[in-house]
């Protein structure tokens, strides 16, 4: 099992909730972001296309942010795959920070490394990631991308799909539909 997300760009509006609910599910400290909204535009005049993402931890296969901690504390959540942090097990080094190519990470103002989880306390229950479960335009689609027959995975048979920093050899889990 692999946890992913699939999000459709095309029917991102920008609005935030994904943002706010994921800071109010994860008691977020003020300042600091587990998932943010990115714009995009490429091509040229008159072919240009924008793009809006919800962008947070990709929950890589390769991740080096794991690989680099020095305590273990970065680690893979032996269900489907989840990058997280024990935050009794950090010391607060910042090497994987700087190992994220995608910057999905802060230190925590209590010392730790702190990122999305894929609310995997959720997952757990059978509930949907926070902000998969208020996007009002249902952009973001959560589930397994081992499973053939899985939204994701289904998702991604039928449309053109790219990930981000493909380049970084980290291979992420979350795919943008545009
Ligand atoms: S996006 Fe960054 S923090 Fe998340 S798994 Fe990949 S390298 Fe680690
Ligand atoms: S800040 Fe914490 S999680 Fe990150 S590499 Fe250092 S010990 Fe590991």
């Amino acid at each position: 099992m692999r946890y992913g997300m699939v999000i459709d760009t095309r029917r991102c509006v920008g609005c935030m909730d994904c943002v706010v609910a994921c800071k109010t599910e994860n008691n977020v400290p003020e300042g600091y972001c587990r998932d943010w909204i990115t714009e995009t535009t490429t091509g040229e005049f008159p072919t240009l296309r924008h793009e809006i993402r919800t962008e947070r931890c990709n929950h890589c296969a390769h991740p080096p942010c794991v690989h680099c901690c020095p305590t273990g504390a970065s680690h893979v959540h032996e269900r489907g795959g989840v990058v997280l942090v024990t935050p009794e097990e950090c010391i607060g080094c910042k090497a994987c920070l700087a190992a994220c190519p995608y910057d999905a990470r802060f230190v925590h103002p209590d010392g730790y490394a702190s990122k999305c989880t894929f609310c995997i306390h959720r997952v757990e229950q059978g509930l949907e990631p926070a902000c998969v479960s208020v996007c009002p335009t249902r952009c973001m689609h959560f589930g397994d991308l081992d499973d053939p027959q899985s939204e994701v995975s289904r998702l991604l048979a039928a449309n053109r799909a790219h990930s981000l920093l493909p380049e970084a050899g980290t291979q992420p889990s979350i795919y943008y539909i545009n």
